[in-house]
């Protein structure tokens, strides 16, 4: 079994050589112009024009009204829950099969993470679970919806798209329209992401986005927030810039702000990634294709294919285990790293960490039985000839 697990790598990625890296950036466009352009004129820091054509470019790729960009993802996504209405102390529905960004921005926003299953499918939250889920815990008051067993305002829901694969956000969006309870997207892994056309991330009140290193495009470090609500963008803006009202000298706060603003240095680097995602995204496409392809027949594995009807960036490619079983997955991980093929497992479930053990949860069978099957695979866009 190990070895046909390297022969179908082999198959796909040629020999490792020094070791092929889960996801590697590739600067191959204007990086170096506009990064020497910030240094030639000194706007390196948190003003230039790099940061609101950075945004721009977002916005208008993304198909959202206003993107405003971050340091990070996980700043991103504390402020778009605290505009979402998340109050110190509310709980905040997370899956717990995710990266931990995801809980620690609810913690940063002074509330619970309140963890539930995924769905074999999206590998995400599962619409019908969720709503059968919710409403075993919840009563109705004044103040919103509450978790009878906590008494907790259950403020916000924050599906996340799974290594790129979208979930069900026409459904879950019905579910939190009729708890009224608003859906704040982590798409974090998920830009370019699309169901019937329209984006990831762009689906509920607030969304956010990562350009950290390992994503599909990065700016080294970078977030930005999406909304098509003009009044939340502006909030978003202020918020994230010391809450500073604008003034030609004077140094006038009108609230305690975050000092979240992406540096232009980083954003010049944004804006030439941005210019090659097309690029990036059609030969993500190709290399899963061919290790969908490569694991077709295996009998150990099954490739993670995009759900039905929606269409992934495929930012992770990823196959399951088809018994799961956390020893068989930690053997074939040994055996591909030792080979130099960087492949990781999916992350430890949230609701398993020191610092979340004691946060309400739903059962969590599905996402249990993933952690213990999912194996990423490098999924680098240069795993695939550029120009071919
Ligand atoms: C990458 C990621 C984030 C944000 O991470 P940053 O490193 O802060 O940009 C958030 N959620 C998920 C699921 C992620 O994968």
């Amino acid at each position: 079994m190990l070895e046909s697990f390297l022969n179908i790598l082999e198959s796909v990625l040629g020999p490792p050589g020094a070791g092929l890296p889960l996801h590697e950036p590739e600067f191959r466009g204007k990086e170096w112009d506009y990064v020497k352009e910030c240094l030639d004129t000194g706007w390196v820091s948190s003003v230039g024009r790099f940061v609101d054509e950075f945004e721009s470019a977002v916005a208008k790729f993304t198909g959202a009204k206003h993107a405003i960009a971050t340091v990070n993802g996980t700043t991103a996504l504390q402020v778009a829950l605290k505009l979402s209405g998340v109050r110190p102390g509310d709980e905040v529905i997370v899956p717990a099969l995710s990266f931990v960004a995801t809980a620690n921005a609810v913690a940063h926003a002074g509330a619970i993470p309140h963890f539930v299953d995924s769905c074999p499918e999206t590998l995400g939250m599962d619409p019908l679970a969720l709503k059968e889920y919710l409403s075993s815990i919840i009563e109705n008051t004044a103040d919103g919806i509450r978790n009878r067993n906590t008494g907790r305002r259950i403020a916000a829901v924050v599906p996340m798209h799974t290594f790129g694969h979208p979930v069900d956000l026409p459904k879950l969006l019905e579910v939190c329209e009729t708890l009224r309870i608003p859906m704040v997207e982590d798409a974090a892994e998920s830009l370019g992401s699309m169901i019937q056309g329209k984006m990831t991330g762009t689906f509920g009140l607030l969304g956010i986005l990562s350009f950290n290193g390992n994503k599909v495009v990065t700016t080294g470090g970078g977030g930005a927030i999406l909304t098509n609500d003009t009044t939340l963008a502006k909030r978003a803006k202020h918020l994230t810039t010391t809450a500073k009202v604008p003034h030609r000298w004077e140094f006038f706060h009108d609230e305690t702000g975050f000092n979240f603003r992406l540096p232009n240095l980083n954003a010049a680097l944004g804006c030439a990634q941005l210019e090659q995602l097309p690029d990036f995204l059609r030969r993500k496409r190709l290399l899963a294709e061919r290790y969908r392809s490569a694991f077709s027949s295996s009998s150990y594995f099954s490739f993670s294919v995009e759900p039905k009807n929606f269409t992934s960036n495929y930012w992770l490619n990823s196959v399951k285990l088809k018994q799961a079983s956390m020893q068989v997955r930690n053997e074939v991980l040994n055996s591909a790293n030792s080979s130099g093929y960087h492949c990781r497992p999916a992350w430890n479930l949230l609701n398993t960490l020191p610092m979340y053990q004691q946060a309400p949860q739903s059962p969590i069978p599905v996402a249990t039985m993933l952690e213990s099957s999912l194996i990423n695979l490098p999924s680098s866009p240069k795993l695939v000839v550029k120009d071919r």
